[in-house]
């Protein structure tokens, strides 16, 4: 079935044929014509299922007619994470060339001013993560009762990181009349009860239950019994024996991410770091550098990394077994993507064995074990002179030069307000623990090793 059956404008057609696509995926044949007639949505789809352009796409035919009003968008587009609402921008962009609707991103880590400015001309299409947007709602720099459809993207997300509140007290601020789109990889309940009380009549779509992975994806999993020292060599081990031509590592927590990052970067590896605590503008391009191949391995946290499109990856790392099983499959959902092959590892010692049953239950299946050399497993047990170079073409480790023009690449940012602005934790738990980690912040200004930040957001 091609694109012409779903009742898009010619200027959509073009513009989806100029992006390369030829025939739409399921998410996109099931939503699109919904959407286009006028109802409300409740989406069950992971990223990578090519569910932005099936609620942008018919977003920019339905908003074609019209003009936006000073400070009073048309459709909103919440996004959990900065990274999200800028790629969906970027789709957008792509997608809407043909069209004269503006774009407006609202988003924390970048100036007030400009985002007032671009509001103050009026907005179709405004995209935003829920902390920045109630900031200018709270400043009465934008409405949102000329807002005629709403997108909630990635509403399990939003749960994790405590924003439901926060979407609650957003979609009341819109007219009764609103057309709502729902996006979630999963359904938890508290989701599910947002959902209930949001949506009139939704068609439900879903694409793929979400124990489920991509069957382009190899799995493997290295059980080991070992400290994260020995942890690292495995890692540097598969990094170096397989073919790796780019890889995502996961790890649970900031500390981690900062902390293999660094070891890699020591073993000559080409490898940046991505997670809450660096600013907005060098998350950006770290990710650039990335998606361009000027860094091989990016070591990411969970929620700095959650719904990235980069293509063509074609290693993920689970350097540790994720405490969240659906996360497991976010994680391994960045490799194997269009039809193209991919790897996972994830590495399993003795501490991750909880985490590690738990991921088991809800894959429904065993991963399969690989083993690695006994000498890895020992401290000590590689050393360069053991190690094997990397593919020659496709090189993950720098040259001594390469090394040190990445490293001013990736700062650290003195506040941690990058991030902690976007989230409201809601949840008891993390209410006591951003309490203690509060405390923290006054003893210590300088943002060290992000243990002030609640477990959930090292993730
Ligand atoms: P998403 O699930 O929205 O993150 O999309 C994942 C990737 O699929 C993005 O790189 C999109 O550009 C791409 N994509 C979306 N729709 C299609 C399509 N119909 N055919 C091919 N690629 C697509």
């Amino acid at each position: 079935m091609s694109f012409d059956y779903l009742g898009l404008s010619e200027n959509l057609l073009a513009a989806i044929k100029d992006a390369g696509y030829k025939e739409p995926t399921p998410i996109q044949k099931k939503t699109i014509p919904s959407v286009l007639q006028g109802r409300d949505i409740l989406g069950i789809a992971q990223t990578g299922t090519g569910k932005t352009a099936s609620f942008t796409l018919p977003l920019i035919d339905i908003l074609s007619q019209g003009r936006a009003r000073a400070r009073m968008p048309r459709s909103l587009i919440l996004e959990p994470t900065r990274e999200l609402a800028a790629q969906v921008a970027e789709s957008f962009d792509k997608y809407g060339k043909n069209s004269k609707l503006t774009c407006a991103l609202l988003i924390g880590g970048t100036a007030f001013a400009d985002q007032v400015k671009a509001l103050d001309r009026g907005v179709d299409v405004l995209i935003a993560t829920p902390g920045r947007l109630l900031d200018h709602m709270g400043r009465g720099n934008v409405m949102l009762n000329g807002v005629e459809i709403l997108v909630v993207d990635e509403a399990d997300r939003m749960l994790d990181m405590g924003f439901i509140p926060d979407i609650e007290k957003i979609c009341k601020m819109l007219a009764k009349k609103v057309q709502s789109l729902f996006f979630s990889a999963t359904m938890p309940s508290e989701v599910k009860k947002l959902t209930d009380s949001f949506l009139k009549d939704p068609k439900e779509v879903e694409v793929s239950a979400p124990t489920s992975t991509a069957a382009t994806i190899e799995q493997f999993l290295v059980k080991f019994k070992g400290n994260d020292k020995i942890k690292r060599q495995i890692l540097r081990h598969l990094l170096n024996e397989d073919d790796v031509k780019n890889a995502i590592i996961f790890c649970n927590r900031k500390k981690e991410v900062k902390i293999v990052n660094k070891s890699l970067k020591a073993h000559k590896f080409n490898s940046a770091e991505l997670h809450g605590d660096l600013q907005q503008s060098i998350r950006m391009e770290v990710l650039n550098d990335f998606k361009n191949d000027k860094i091989k391995i990016l070591v990411a946290s969970d929620v700095a990394a959650r719904g990235l499109d980069i293509p063509d990856v074609s290693h993920i790392f689970n350097f540790d077994v994720p405490s969240n099983p659906e996360d497991y499959i976010h994680r391994i959902g960045r490799t194997g993507r269009a039809g193209k092959k991919g790897k996972s590892f994830t590495l399993s010692s003795q501490f991750d064995k909880k985490y590690l049953d738990g991921l088991i239950k809800f894959l429904g299946k065993d991963i399969s074990l690989f083993n690695v050399p006994q000498s890895v497993l020992e401290e000590g047990g590689i050393s360069n002179s053991k190690r094997s170079a990397p593919s020659k073409e496709q090189p993950v480790k720098n040259e001594r030069k390469a090394s040190k023009d990445q490293s001013h690449k990736v700062k650290h940012t003195k506040k941690p307000e990058t991030v902690a602005e976007e989230v409201r934790p809601t949840h008891k738990k993390n209410e006591k623990n951003n309490n203690k980690n509060n405390d923290n912040d006054k003893k210590q200004k300088t943002v060290g090793m992000g243990d002030h930040m609640p477990d959930f957001l090292s993730r």
